[in-house]
């Protein structure tokens, strides 16, 4: 790399490059990328994964927002007839501009966990077209993905990620696999989106709401938090105690009250 390509990591932007050539090969793996699929990289960095990606024969397209990366991306890959680089903020990409078809796309990222919340949600409004999903996240992330109810870790992000996917905690990375090193522990997550919803929900923004307000005060029984959507017998018919707390109901329980939510909207 030439003097005016050096690059350093900014904190703003999430940056925390991985280096450790054996952990990136077994993200490479957990891919398993082949020609002729199409991938999206989000927030490539200096290009740690997007080397290995290319180098599989798949299209690959990648979204970074730094544009001081943009030169050293394109020095190194803009030749090759597989990369195409968008230069922007991925929590606004139009996933549908890349026109891929449905249940295709293979989205990858070691993700800035200062957005990772957000662009999760925001790829989770596009799940129709993703094929699936390898992130590197904050290990806690993954743990709260992955969680069952009944414990700590259950919450708005395990419910509404597991609305859509199937969750897999593959393997987690200490902090010296990347430069600079972050302050928390990482791991590597798989989301395979559902073909076929296992509890669909009526309407997928009343169980965003219903789960949103149940668990803003997680300590308070459901007919507390739950007072301003829906009455006790609502939430009685959708077979829910109202005195148990929200992290005591699984998946299944919360898509119940978010359809009672829609009788009752349908009926204003
Ligand atoms: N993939 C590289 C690696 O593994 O070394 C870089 C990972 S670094 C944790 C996160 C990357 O996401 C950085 O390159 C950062 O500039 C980029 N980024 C931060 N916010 C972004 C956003 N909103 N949209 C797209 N890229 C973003």
């Amino acid at each position: 790399m030439t003097e005016q390509y050096q690059h350093r990591a900014r904190k703003r932007f999430g940056q925390n490059f991985l280096h450790d050539a054996g952990v990136i090969d077994r993200i490479l793996r957990s891919i398993h990328a082949k020609p002729g699929e199409h991938l999206l990289e989000i927030g490539p960095g200096q290009g740690a994964l997007t080397e290995g990606l290319l180098d599989s024969g798949a299209q690959l397209d990648v979204v970074e927002l730094d544009k001081d990366l943009v030169p050293i991306l394109n020095q190194q890959f803009a030749g090759k007839d597989n990369f195409r680089l968008h230069q922007g903020d991925a929590l606004k990409f139009d996933f549908t501009s890349l026109g891929a078809e449905p249940a295709t796309l293979r989205v990858v990222g070691n993700l800035p966990y200062n957005i990772s919340t957000p662009l999760i949600f925001h790829l989770l409004h596009n799940a129709h077209l993703i094929r699936d999903m390898h992130f590197m996240l904050q290990k806690e992330v993954v743990e709260r993905m992955a969680a069952g109810p009944g414990g700590g870790d259950w919450g708005r992000l395990s419910i509404m990620v597991q609305y859509h996917c199937r969750v897999e905690h593959l393997f987690n990375v200490g902090p010296g696999a990347f430069n600079p090193p972050p302050k928390v522990d990482s791991a590597i997550v798989r989301l395979v989106p559902h073909t076929t919803l296992p509890h669909p929900a009526k309407d997928h923004r009343l169980l965003e709401r219903v789960v949103r307000e149940a668990f803003n005060q997680r300590r308070k029984t459901l007919r507390n938090t739950l007072k301003a959507l829906l009455p006790n017998e609502a939430i009685e018919a959708a077979g829910v105690d109202g005195s148990l707390r929200p992290e005591q109901l699984d998946l299944a329980a919360f898509v119940r009250l978010a359809d009672q939510l829609a009788e009752r909207s349908d009926a204003l």
